[in-house]
């Protein structure tokens, strides 16, 4: 365990993968795809299946709820999916990049389908009332407390994956192939794929995806998803700009090279990067989540720390933006009078790219998920937000198909009232208020399901 890591997700003061359906929520859906749905009696298998598991993945929900951990920390909850999954036949490796599980179950020859779940919750005091919520602090391995709530869904999303592979298992006559279904740690900081990666992945003989899926809550309608193709969402960034000075007394300001006030200027000038030097057509952000100096009135520092997000969609524009702010930072400390040993300096913490659903993937699922979900219910042309994840990454060097569908968990009443009252949502993800409304757990299961048979149903 990274402590010094752990410690640093603590304080993080954004996060990543925020993101909930927009006013297109209710827009038609248009399938001009030739794809075939899977068998309208295997779909009703999957209903049956997954009513008759319900009582359980509800069970599973609730105590997954009420014990949240936050990214890196999941071993409760990814001791919990290894022993189910084992449970059902799934051959099980854990402690991929840390807390990570990876379940495979083969079944026939045919194509392999990699299904995620993250588990990690946010750093979020839980203010939802419900009689499962999570009340308990987290105990970091650095001795500090935080709130710690499943803001985000992720509690849902491993819930679902165990449903999937229930259901997999359950109906393994009807289908040929392998299915990897893998628990994801640390989502929120963007780190959690990677460490999977880094971990060795692909070098452990697991089998290798042909195609991969994943689902995530949106404060959207029960009874709704998207699942839209091409760019979903955007790259993002993390990093810490230190500026180094000369610290001294707050009354002999002459003495010292100040670096708060090097890092004031710098944020001011990092808002001119998307408004002045930016293409105005190009989505960006630059947001300064966090500015950490000093700590006494009368001391000037020696450092000032700023915590930058940045998102984009395409590399040109990431790199400009990365350019600008060395630039800025630069021009800020030559200014200030720092030494050429002294300057600015830029780490990068943490990196993922856009999100890109699969075209031809999304056809082939959709004319099945319609058929599960009803006509219009299932959203193709959700426009793409600044939100980001990092699903993508563990698939980047492979090129990998992959689709990652949003699953609407408000109940339609609140939504409704929401809307009338002028709101995009009754809450949002990462809000102290967000929760899923229980009839989402069967909803996502069999969703997950008639997604991986989409591509493993047997034709016959
Ligand atoms: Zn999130
Ligand atoms: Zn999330």
């Amino acid at each position: 365990m990274n402590s010094h890591l752990t410690h640093k997700l603590a304080q993080l003061p954004f996060s990543l993968a925020c993101l909930f359906l927009t006013t297109s929520v209710l827009a038609q859906t248009s399938h001009a795809s030739v794809e075939a749905a899977i068998p309208t009696a295997l779909i009703a298998r999957v209903n049956k299946a997954v009513d008759a598991d319900t009582a359980r993945l509800t069970a599973i929900f609730k105590d997954l709820h009420q014990h949240p951990e936050i990214g890196f920390t999941e071993t409760r909850t990814a001791a919990i999916v290894a022993k189910d999954l084992r449970s059902l036949g799934f051959s099980v490796t854990e402690k991929i990049g840390q807390t990570g599980v990876v379940g495979v179950f083969k079944n026939g020859p045919g194509p392999t389908v990699w299904f995620r779940a993250d588990m990690d919750a946010n750093s979020v005091r839980e203010a939802t009332g419900l009689p499962y919520a999570a009340t308990a602090k987290q105990h970091l391995a650095d001795g500090s407390e935080i709130d710690v709530m499943h803001a985000c869904g992720h509690d849902a999303h491993v819930t679902w994956l165990l449903g999937l592979a229930k259901t997999m298992v359950a109906l393994s006559s009807d289908w040929s192939g392998t299915l990897v279904v893998y628990a994801q740690p640390a989502e929120e900081v963007g780190l959690g794929a990677q460490a999977m990666v880094d971990d060795n992945l692909w070098q452990r003989g697991f089998p290798q995806p042909d195609y991969a899926f994943g689902s995530h809550t949106a404060p959207g309608p029960l009874g709704y998803l998207s699942s839209s193709p091409g760019v979903r969402m955007a790259g993002v960034d993390q990093l810490d700009i230190t500026f180094k000075g000369i610290g001294g007394h707050g009354s002999s300001p002459q003495a010292t090279i100040d670096p708060v006030v090097m890092a004031a200027q710098a944020v001011l000038a990092y808002q001119t990067i998307v408004s002045r030097n930016l293409d105005p057509q190009a989505a960006a952000v630059v947001t300064v989540g966090a500015i950490v100096a000093g700590r006494d009135n009368n001391v000037i520092p020696e450092s000032a720390v700023l915590k930058l997000n940045l998102r984009w969609f395409t590399k040109e524009v990431r790199e400009q933006m990365l350019k600008r702010i060395d630039d800025i930072n630069n021009g800020v400390a030559i200014a200030a009078g720092v030494s050429a040993d002294k300057m600015p300096t830029r780490v990068m913490k943490g990196n993922a790219g856009p999100l890109v659903n699969n075209k031809a993937l999304v056809e082939k699922i959709n004319i099945s998920l319609e058929a599960l979900m009803g006509k219009g219910k299932v959203i193709d042309q959700f426009p793409a937000v600044m939100g980001s994840e990092d699903f993508q990454e563990v698939f980047r060097s492979l090129n990998t198909p992959y689709v990652l569908m949003m699953i609407g968990v408000a109940p339609l009443d609140l939504f409704t009232k929401a809307r009338a009252a002028g709101k995009e949502a009754p809450y949002s993800n990462h809000n102290s208020d967000f929760f899923v409304d229980l009839a989402a757990i069967p909803i996502g299961a069999k969703v997950n399901a008639v997604a991986a048979l989409s591509i493993l149903a047997k034709r016959r």
